[in-house]
């Protein structure tokens, strides 16, 4: 008997590995045969899993009676799914679960057809196949459908709410989910198919069991396949966006990578702070807010001075360099509320919600402060020298104009407009200053020792 049960679990553990490698080896090369071969698979191999479940159950002790079709080929389906929705998306996958209802369907039609045949007098039968095994129990293909259409919407469901728990794991929400899904499963289908049979509670363990083992195998092999076998892939997927390949596995699922693209939408290439359209939007909503709150909003325009030089001096590479640098260090000043965008070129615009003029002030020239002393292009960095040869430092300074909402501007055009004539005013009286300034008669020159010169 001991031979015989390690026997049975090392053929079940064989089924599960070949059906799973097959599947991903073909996805593997989904280029070249497209996705149909493994649809085409499953389809047939879910009408073995019907057949073996109705037929096939390897008895371990009186108490654990196990079918391979249901704990062996039947999670296969629900692994294909996920694996599909992980690295295709939800529209790929569904068209996989319509194919496996498509199956589900003619199977079940087709076996009341083949009982039609064997019950006829005249059919030859030539392996004496008993017509009970087609329609073993009409219920049980019912409930079955049921399940499926279930599990196959559930697994996407379940996996997604946990890729988001735990974005940091690739294993956990597969197994979990696959694990959930198929308990699941079993409750749903043994209970519809067989609550009022002797073999009910048996049948239910031993389906909970085999498919919690089941489960484990086939996320493991997944896990594997994805974190192994499909590195260019998920490399392939973490361009354009800042994540490390750890994080990678947080973004594949369809609504992620939505998401992905929809803050990536709003962010600009080069310095990754919000863009221009971005500014548009948040300026329309903060404004309305603001009409509702009764509460102020102010506006920084900040434009870089003399950039034209750093690009001619340094060279283009060395200019959008120090972009990045300004917009690092406009930020790291910038409130989690408050939003700093690249307005165009070279300028930036900060909104702050709740600050009035007073405020936006203080931080403006905070601001004015900050660049220069974390921003400095480097000659050593770059094919630039002085005329004499030596690698030149030069610091760069903001110009700053600021305005305050509804106290000075009545819209959003006109809060621009008088932030930005007031940058103008900054860069004609000198630059390197916030208009106004914290006194009221005169633009306070920042302290700020630069080389600027044009
Ligand atoms: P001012 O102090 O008056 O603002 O002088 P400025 O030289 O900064 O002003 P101007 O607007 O004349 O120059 C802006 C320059 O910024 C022109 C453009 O070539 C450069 N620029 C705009 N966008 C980019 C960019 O993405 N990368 C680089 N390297 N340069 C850019
Ligand atoms: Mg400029
Ligand atoms: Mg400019």
């Amino acid at each position: 008997m001991a031979t015989g049960v390690l026997t049975q679990l090392s053929l079940m553990l064989q089924e599960t590995v070949l059906i799973s490698s097959i599947l991903l080896l073909f996805f593997r090369f989904r280029n070249t045969f497209g996705l149909a071969p493994i649809y085409t698979m499953l389809g047939g191999m879910f009408q073995m899993a019907n057949l073996w479940s109705a037929s096939i159950y390897v008895q371990f002790t009186p108490e654990l009676l196990m079918s391979p079709g249901s704990v062996v080929l039947f999670p296969a389906a629900i692994f294909a799914v996920l694996f599909i929705y992980i690295r295709e998306d939800a529209a790929e996958a569904r068209k996989l679960i319509y194919a496996l209802l498509a199956t589900d369907f003619v199977g079940s039609v087709l076996s009341f057809m083949a009982v039609s045949h064997l019950r006829d007098p005249g059919i030859v039968n030539r392996f004496n196949l008993n017509p009970e095994l087609f329609v073993h129990m009409p219920r049980m293909d019912f409930v079955g459908s049921v399940a499926l259409f279930a599990d196959t919407i559930l697994i996407i469901l379940v996996y997604e709410y946990l890729a988001r728990k735990f974005q940091r794991s690739l294993f956990l929400p597969i197994f979990l989910s696959m694990t959930f899904v198929l308990v699941f499963d079993t409750v749903f289908f043994v209970t519809g198919a067989f609550v009022d049979t002797k073999e009910y509670v048996p049948i239910l363990m031993s389906g909970l069991l085999g498919k919690c083992i089941a489960g484990a195998l086939y996320s493991t092999i997944l896990t594997i396949y994805l974190a192994k076998f499909d590195v260019n892939a998920l490399q392939h997927h973490s361009q354009g966006t800042q994540h490390a390949l750890g994080d990678i596995f947080g973004v594949l699922t369809y609504r992620q990578k939505y998401e992905a693209l929809r803050i990536q939408a709003t962010r600009d290439r080069l310095t990754a702070v919000y863009n221009r359209a971005f500014f548009d939007e948040v300026l329309a909503s903060e404004l309305a807010l603001s009409d509702r709150s009764d509460r102020p909003l102010s506006l920084l325009m900040i434009d870089v001075d003399f950039f034209k030089s750093i690009n001619d001096t340094f060279g283009h590479a060395e200019g959008d360099r120090a972009l990045m640098m300004v917009a690092k260090s406009l930020q790291s000043m910038v409130r989690q509320s408050e939003y700093l965008c690249r307005y165009g070129g070279e300028e930036f615009a900060v909104l702050l919600p709740g600050s009035d003029l007073n405020q936006a002030i203080i931080l403006a020239q905070r601001l004015c402060a900050e660049v220069p002393s974390t921003c400095i292009v480097s000659g050593k960095s770059s094919e630039a020298k002085t005329s004499d040869g030596a690698a030149q430092d030069r610091p760069i300074t903001v110009t700053i104009g600021l305005a305050s909402y509804p106290k000075e501007a009545n819209s959003g055009e006109s809060l621009i407009k008088l932030a930005d004539s007031r940058l103008y005013e900054g860069k004609r009286s000198g630059r390197n200053r916030a208009v106004p300034s914290a006194s009221p008669d005169a633009v306070i020159e920042q302290q700020v020792s630069s080389q600027v010169t044009q």
